[in-house]
């Protein structure tokens, strides 16, 4: 590894993730006048871009659709003149020691710079079943509010019992005639007011203790094979298309071997977001965290930034 000197980088900061946590990481950098570069995925879509309502993030008391939210980020990183670039990272490495500078690639080019925020979200997790991959896209889908309009009185399915499950049953209502929802325990994950507004819906039942084994159907899903985990015994359900919710899977690949990550590859970090990389920070649902919502990922967006600022006054000796 070369020695180089404090002068040799571009950035101070690049914020890698173009979702409420790079964007709340953004509008401070801006504003505290740091050298800051937000890599926004060009190829992929922070997940609150597809979320159809957003009625817990606090001062929006009408409740907010998710795409419209994000642009409101957007909106105000600019006004402080973040500079933003809609590449995907593919590679970060560490180019020198004291000084440490990384640098991040980008659409062919590459950044140097004395950090990196990593708020690069997760995405949905897939149950890995026979018909699954096969009718993707024929049926089998991840977002309700992208797909859930095709479903106009006809029968879906919903899987998993989470927030996300039980929110997007709920706004698939507005257009299926039936949803089952398909959980695999007896009781759902999913906060109170939200399971009190499925058991009142007529149009959602459940079907308890049961576990998806295969998507059915010929050009498009027909059905589902069930089996009762509790009984093991197994059946088959009429549906034209079937909604998996079940969890998330974090997008670190890229920095495998750099900073500690879980078994499932969320990145592990301190509470000021430090990972166990120097001068690396990770903030929003790429992070080892138990509540991941707009407004903690936005929360951690700032303290990231808050330790990545401290963290280069203290590279430059400057008193902060
Ligand atoms: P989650 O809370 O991890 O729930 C995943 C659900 O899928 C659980 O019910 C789980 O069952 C089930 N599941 C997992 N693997 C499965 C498998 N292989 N087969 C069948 N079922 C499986 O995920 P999420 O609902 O996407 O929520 C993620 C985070 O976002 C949470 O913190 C949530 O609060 C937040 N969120 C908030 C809102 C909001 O509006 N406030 C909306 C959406 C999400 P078990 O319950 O048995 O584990």
């Amino acid at each position: 590894m070369s020695k180089a000197v404090l002068s040799e980088y571009d950035y101070d900061i690049v914020i890698i993730g173009g979702g409420p946590a790079g964007y709340s990481a953004g509008i401070y950098a801006a504003r505290a006048a740091l050298k800051t570069l937000l890599v926004e995925g060009a190829a992929t879509v922070s997940q609150i871009s597809i979320t159809d309502m957003v009625e817990n993030y606090p001062g929006i008391p009408e409740g907010i659709n998710g795409f419209d939210l994000m642009q409101l980020f957007k909106k105000q990183a600019r006004k402080f003149g973040l500079e933003i670039i809609a590449q995907d990272a593919t590679a970060v490495k560490k180019i020198s020691d004291a000084p440490t500078i990384w640098e991040v690639s980008a659409g062919g080019r590459v950044y140097k710079t004395l950090s990196i925020i990593i708020a690069t979200g997760a995405m949905w997790r897939s149950l890995d079943i026979p018909g699954e991959a096969e009718f993707t896209g024929r049926g089998v889908s991840y977002c309700a509010t992208c797909d859930g309009p095709f479903y106009r009185d006809r029968e879906v399915i919903v899987v998993g019992g989470g927030d996300t499950a039980i929110q997007e049953a709920l706004f698939l209502t507005h257009f299926a005639k039936k949803v089952t929802v398909v959980h695999r325990r007896d009781r759902l994950r999913a906060a109170g007011l939200l399971q009190k507004r499925a058991f009142a819906e007529s149009k959602i039942s459940f079907a308890w203790d049961c576990v998806l084994e295969e998507i059915t159907g010929s050009e498009f899903v027909t059905g589902a094979k069930l089996k009762n985990v509790r009984t093991g015994e197994t059946s088959e359900i009429y549906a034209d298309g079937a909604f998996i919710f079940v969890g998330r899977l974090p997008y670190t690949e890229i920095f495998k071997g750099l900073v500690e990550m879980d078994k499932t590859g969320f990145i592990v970090t301190d509470e000021n977001m430090r990972t166990s990389a120097p001068g690396i920070f990770a903030a929003g649902d790429c992070r080892d965290k138990l509540f991941r919502q707009v407004v903690t990922a936005a929360g951690d967006g700032a303290n990231a930034l808050y330790s990545a600022e401290l963290y280069i006054a203290d590279l430059k000796g400057q008193a902060y």
